[in-house]
């Protein structure tokens, strides 16, 4: 809770800038499945635009986003749509540098929660220290699943926040 004393919603902000958005909007022909059959899973980070990260236009792919970018039940639930009734063969994940869910423990923080609210958390936190690890991770999470169909072109990537790179991960290798 480090919201600073001074803080003040944007909303109104978001509003106007909405208004002058759809001033100059273009995309109404775009159809629902998207253009590349693509599926990116990543991390919320606000520093990361993943549509400008890839070069993708809209309606080119699904972009699924939390913390960490970590394959959860929920993001498998979306892929699972994502592959069964909107046509994506194809998945890259992205995780990144400086994350960060690499900043807490994972213990502690269901301690704290646990001693402040007198329940601890029915769901993981997911934090890591690598990662590249926390990438090969989530790519074995998506082989295990019965729920994705479509398993054969499945990348992973650790995109650098001090350059702007994407570094591929691969399975069983410890280079980065
Ligand atoms: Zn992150």
């Amino acid at each position: 809770m480090n919201v600073s004393p001074e803080f003040q919603p944007y909303v109104p902000k978001l509003i106007e800038r909405n208004q002058v958005y759809a001033a100059g909007f273009d995309d109404a022909e775009l159809q629902v499945q998207p253009l590349r059959q693509l599926a990116v899973v990543a991390c919320m980070d606000s520093r990361i635009d993943m549509f400008e990260v890839l070069g993708l236009g809209h309606g080119e792919a699904h972009i699924i986003r939390n913390a960490g970018g970590v394959i959860t039940d929920d993001v498998i639930r979306s892929l699972c749509l994502s592959q069964r009734f909107l046509g994506t063969r194809e998945i890259v994940l992205v995780h990144h540098t400086d994350c960060g869910l690499q900043r807490v423990d994972e213990a502690e923080f269901r301690d704290q929660l646990a001693a402040e609210l007198g329940i601890k958390p029915w769901w993981s936190l997911e934090a890591f220290a690598d990662p590249y690890e926390d990438v090969r991770q989530s790519i074995q999470r998506l082989y295990m699943t019965p729920f994705i169909p479509h398993k054969e072109h499945i990348s992973g990537f650790v995109y650098d926040v001090t350059d702007g790179l994407l570094h591929e991960v691969r399975l069983g290798s410890d280079t980065r």
